[in-house]
This record gives structure tokens, C-alpha cells and sequence, in this order.
């Protein structure tokens, strides 16, 4: 069969896939702990049901303008005044279907063949992918001291006659870490010393812990929307745990939301009015949901955290955000069991039935991604049967659902 050669050599989406097979596992009756997964357990937030309810029982429900409802852009302009300071008009936001379509499009939009576009290890696993399947380059910056928060110099390093862009995910999937504030300040005048795009991912940016911001980058610009470098991307997935819904949206100049629209136009066309009506429901709601999350996932943080700290030879910095952490499994991806991390992960799953997500995939190799968004009984449930599986000090053995298994393999 002949096919595209790019589209060949795109793999899976790797969380996308062990959720597929945490749900298999699950079909099958297997009692299987996911902290592989990206989303919080809350239901979703009643304005966000009771708007798409009323979207749908009007029973109209058509085609709507491909760069996003009316009313869904007014509650935009208003977050971004409310949550950025930010000034914004209607015509500077464009709704797609999740910010993983919009960050597609951005790339799609921005970047001819050959550009290239710097990502910063740990990075979320999409980003390369994207960036080659446009034909452009990814160029990983990955730090040098082995932290998860490049320096400013190694940064500036890679920025080339060919550099487009650069991708900031701030509070970062797979870190949890947020970039130090005058770093964020020092890549928006890099950007537009240089004339490149910042693009930053602010999915996650009210997931915060400890009393700490992830100060917005267009706190250190004096440029307006329409002739910044800044180009904001948001959505409704993460802080109202609206996964399934897809809608994330874009804040850029004017004329690259004018374009981003040709290519919508011509691809997805729009995004549901139901979903656009939900999202809607969520942004003008009740906004103690979010904060009720943000504590729910910090106190699971500290459980994870505490959990792993009773794991031999496991080191962990400890997240500031989002619902993941990345600790350094590395005395364990060099035994007989594993010799990376993607061993590591399948024997996890295999011996264990725990579902984590291999380091490599974020551009860290020996660490393993967790997510703890999940019950605080599913995360000590789950880090005990790691450590059952791989620390000769924990018991040799334990309950998986109502089976005894006895570790014989240390
Ligand atoms: N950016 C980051 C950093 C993410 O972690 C995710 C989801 N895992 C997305 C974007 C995509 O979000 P959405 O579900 O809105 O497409």
C-alpha cells in the first residue's frame, strides 16, 4: 500500500493508546490502576450541562460561524479581561474542537516547510508530532542539568535563521513545573527581539498549588494583541474537566485568526454549537468548581508525594501544577525487569496492572509520567503496587483486586 510518508511515520498518540488499553483491560474485568490518564474525575459543572441542553432540546442545531459562537467569544473576551488583563476582541479569538486541535492549526498556519519550532523537554508528547506533520522541524531544548526547567541561554542557543516559533506549557505536562517568572519574561523579549511566535499552552494555568501564579506571558509585554508574537492557547478539558466536550480556543492577531479560519473552514468547518454552548455554560458558571479541583488535586499531590518518598531510590520533584508529576525511576529502568522506560511502563502494567506513562515519550527518558487526577485511594493503591513490583524493600505480597500474588521475580 502506498501512503503518505509523513502521515506513516506519525505513532499513536502514546497516552491516547494505554488509555485504550486500560479500557480493554477494564472490559475484561482486570482491576487496573490509570495514572496514565489526563483528566480529572469531577462531573461536569451543571452551567455547562444545562447550557448544551438547552442548545440541543431547541433543536437547532446547525452549522455556526468556524471561528466560534457569538456568545461562546463574548465569555472569552471576558476571561481574558478577568484572567489575563488582558484586552481582546472578538475577532482575535478563534474556537476549535480541544486546544489540540488549536495548536494544530497555530503550527499549521505559522510554519512553512523546514521551520523550525523549539520545544522544551519534559514537553507534552504532541508537540514534535504536530510540528512534523506540517513539515516543520522540532528542535527539543532539552536542560542541561538534568531539571525540568530549561536556562534562558540554552534557550536562546537553538533561535536560527529558520526558528518560527517556540511552544511554552507553563504550569507543564509532564512536570508540573512552572517556569520561573523571569524566564517567562525573557522568551517574550527574545520573541520579539527576533520576530518569533511565543506560543503559550495555558491549559492548565489556574491548576496551581501552594499559592503560586503561572504569571501569564503577556504580563511582560507592552504590545497589544494585534501586533504581539504572543499567541494564547486555552480551553475548557483540563480546569473544568470537560474532556470530552473538545473546545479550546485561540487568542492571536486578527490576521493570523483570519487564516487559522481558512484552514477550519476547510477542515473541521465548526466546532458543535452543543459543545460551544457548554463551554460557554462553563466560563460564565460557578468558578469554585475550578478552585474546588485545584484543592482536590493539590491534596492529591501531596499524597502522591508522600507515597513516593517511600519509594526506594525513586526521586520526585514535586509538582507546583497541573495533575502530573515525573518522577526519576532511573535506579529501576537499568534491572533485569526493565531496561528503559518503556519496559518499565509495560511491566507495570503487565505484573501490576498499573497504567503509567513512559518518560521518553516527554523527551526524559528513566521517568515515568503519573497523573494523579484520579481517588486518592486509586494513587496509594497504585504506588503501592509499583513498589510491590519493583522495590525488593516493600512486602513480596499483596491483593490485586481479589487475587494474593506473591512477587517472585526480585
Ligand atoms: N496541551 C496540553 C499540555 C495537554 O496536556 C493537553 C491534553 N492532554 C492539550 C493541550 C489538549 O487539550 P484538549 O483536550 O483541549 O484538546
Amino acid at each position: 500500500m502506498s501512503l503518505s510518508q509523513v502521515a506513516s511515520s506519525i505513532p499513536a498518540s502514546p497516552t491516547i493508546a494505554l488509555n485504550e488499553e486500560a479500557r480493554l483491560l477494564r472490559e475484561k474485568g482486570e482491576p487496573v490502576i490509570h495514572l496514565g490518564i489526563g483528566e480529572p474525575k469531577n462531573k461536569t459543572p451543571i452551567s455547562a450541562i444545562l447550557s448544551s441542553a438547552a442548545k440541543l432540546g431547541s433543536g437547532d442545531v446547525k452549522y455556526v460561524p468556524t471561528d466560534g459562537t457569538p456568545s461562546l467569544k463574548k465569555a472569552i473576551v471576558r476571561y481574558s479581561e478577568e484572567n489575563y488583563d488582558r484586552v481582546v476582541a472578538p475577532q482575535n479569538i478563534i474556537v476549535s474542537d480541544g486546544a489540540k486541535q488549536s495548536l494544530f492549526n497555530i503550527l499549521f498556519t505559522l510554519c512553512n516547510p523546514q521551520d523550525e519550532v523549539i520545544v522544551l523537554a519534559p514537553y507534552w508528547v504532541s508537540y514534535p508530532e504536530m510540528i512534523k506533520m506540517i513539515g516543520a522541524i522540532p528542535v527539543v531544548v532539552t536542560p542541561e542539568d538534568g531539571s525540568f526547567v530549561a536556562r534562558f541561554d540554552e534557550i536562546e542557543r537553538v533561535v536560527g535563521p529558520y526558528t518560527k516559533a517556540i511552544i511554552v506549557n507553563s504550569p507543564n505536562n509532564p512536570s508540573g513545573m512552572i517556569y520561573p517568572e523571569d524566564l517567562v519574561g525573557q522568551i517574550v523579549d527574545l520573541c520579539e527581539r527576533k520576530g518569533i511566535y511565543m506560543i503559550c499552552d495555558d491549559i492548565y494555568h489556574k491548576l496551581v498549588f501552594d499559592g503560586r501564579l503561572a504569571v501569564p506571558a503577556c504580563k511582560y509585554t507592552r504590545i497589544d494583541v494585534e501586533s504581539s508574537k504572543i499567541i494564547l492557547v486555552n480551553g475548557v478539558a483540563k480546569l473544568y474537566g470537560m474532556t470530552g466536550f473538545r473546545v479550546g480556543w485561540v487568542i492571536a492577531p486578527r490576521k493570523l485568526v483570519e487564516i487559522m479560519t481558512n484552514v477550519q473552514s476547510q477542515t473541521t468547518t465548526c466546532v458543535s454549537p452543543v459543545m460551544q454552548a457548554a463551554a460557554e455554560g462553563a466560563l460564565t458558571g460557578m468558578q469554585s468548581i475550578v478552585e474546588t479541583l485545584r484543592l482536590t488535586i493539590q491534596n492529591n499531590r501531596d499524597v502522591l508525594m508522600a507515597e513516593l518518598h517511600a519509594f526506594t531510590d525513586v526521586h520526585c520533584v514535586k509538582p507546583q501544577g497541573t495533575f502530573y508529576a515525573l518522577p526519576d525511576f532511573k535506579a529501576y529502568c537499568r534491572t533485569s525487569v526493565a531496561r528503559n522506560s518503556v519496559e518499565l511502563c509495560q511491566f507495570l502494567l503487565k505484573k501490576a496492572l498499573v497504567v503509567t506513562v513512559p518518560g521518553k515519550e516527554f523527551g526524559m527518558e528513566n521517568h515515568l509520567r503519573l497523573s494523579y487526577a484520579g481517588s486518592v485511594k486509586e494513587l496509594t493503591e497504585g504506588i503501592d503496587r509499583m513498589k510491590w513490583a519493583l522495590d525488593p524493600n516493600a512486602p513480596s505480597d499483596i491483593y490485586i483486586g481479589d487475587r494474593k500474588i506473591i512477587r517472585d521475580w526480585l
